[in-house]
C-alpha cells in the first residue's frame, strides 16, 4: 500500500481491514450457526449475521462519503477506495486467522454442548477484535472532525459489544454448565465438591447479571 503520511491515511487502512474483516464474518458465521446445537446460540449467531450485512452497509456509506470529497477535493484517496471496495482489496489477516482457528477446533470430535462452548470462544475472539478495529477508526474519525463517519463506527462498535455481552451470558447460564456435565464424564472428587458449593452459591442467572460479567472470557466463570 502507498505510504500513509498522516492519521487520515490510517483511518483507511483501519476501514479497509474492518471490511474485509465484515465480509469474511459473513461468510463464515452461518457454518458457525450451523455447527452449533442450542437453539438459542443458533439463533444468536444467525442475528449477529443480519447485524453484520447492516454493518458491512455502514463501511459502504462511508465509502461513499470518502468518495464524494475525493472528487471534491480530487485528493488521493482513490486508490484507497479501489483497494477497500473493488478487487485485491486487502484480506484482513487477524481474522482470517482467527476464523481459522474457530474452524480448527470445530472439526474436532466433541460433546455438541462443548461444541457450542469452543463456538461462543470463537466468536467472542472476533468480536473483540473487531471491538478493537471499531474503538480505534472511530478515535481516529472523532479526532479528524468526520462526524457522520465517527457516528457510524460507533453504532456499529455498540453492536459488537452487545453482541459480545450476550455469548457471554449465554455462556455463563448455559453453555458452558452443560458443557461441563456433557459426556457423563466426573470431575475429580475434589473441584466438583468445590464446583457445586460454587455453583449453588451463585445461581447461573446471577453470575451473568454480575456488573461486569460480560467484560470477562467466557471461559473465566465468576466465583
Ligand atoms: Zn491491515
Ligand atoms: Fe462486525
Ligand atoms: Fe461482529
Amino acid at each position: 500500500m502507498a505510504m500513509l503520511v498522516n492519521l487520515r491515511n490510517l483511518l483507511e487502512h483501519e476501514l479497509e481491514d474492518l471490511y474485509s474483516a465484515e465480509e469474511q464474518i459473513i461468510e463464515a458465521l452461518p457454518v458457525m450457526a450451523e455447527a452449533a446445537t442450542d437453539r438459542e446460540l443458533k439463533r444468536t449467531l444467525k442475528e449477529h449475521l443480519r447485524i453484520t450485512k447492516e454493518q458491512k452497509k455502514r463501511l459502504d456509506q462511508i465509502r461513499k462519503m470518502f468518495k464524494k470529497e475525493a472528487v471534491s477535493e480530487e485528493n488521493n484517496s482513490s486508490g484507497f477506495l479501489a483497494r477497500m471496495f473493488g478487487e485485491g482489496g486487502k484480506k484482513c489477516k487477524g481474522t482470517e486467522g482467527l476464523i481459522e482457528e474457530g474452524q480448527k477446533i470445530m472439526a474436532e470430535e466433541m460433546e455438541p454442548a462443548v461444541k457450542d462452548a469452543a463456538i461462543i470462544a470463537s466468536c467472542q475472539k472476533i468480536e473483540h477484535y473487531e471491538i478493537s478495529g471499531y474503538g480505534t477508526a472511530r478515535a481516529y474519525a472523532k479526532e479528524l472532525g468526520l462526524r457522520e463517519v465517527e457516528r457510524l463506527l460507533a453504532a456499529t462498535l455498540k453492536e459488537e459489544y452487545t453482541a459480545d455481552k450476550l455469548l457471554n451470558v449465554l455462556a455463563l447460564n448455559k453453555v458452558n454448565l452443560k458443557a461441563e456435565t456433557s459426556g457423563g464424564t466426573k470431575a475429580s472428587p475434589s473441584t466438583a465438591a468445590g464446583r457445586r458449593g460454587s455453583a449453588s452459591k451463585s445461581a447461573p442467572n446471577k453470575t451473568a447479571s454480575k456488573k461486569g460479567a460480560s467484560k470477562k472470557g467466557a471461559t473465566k466463570r465468576a466465583r
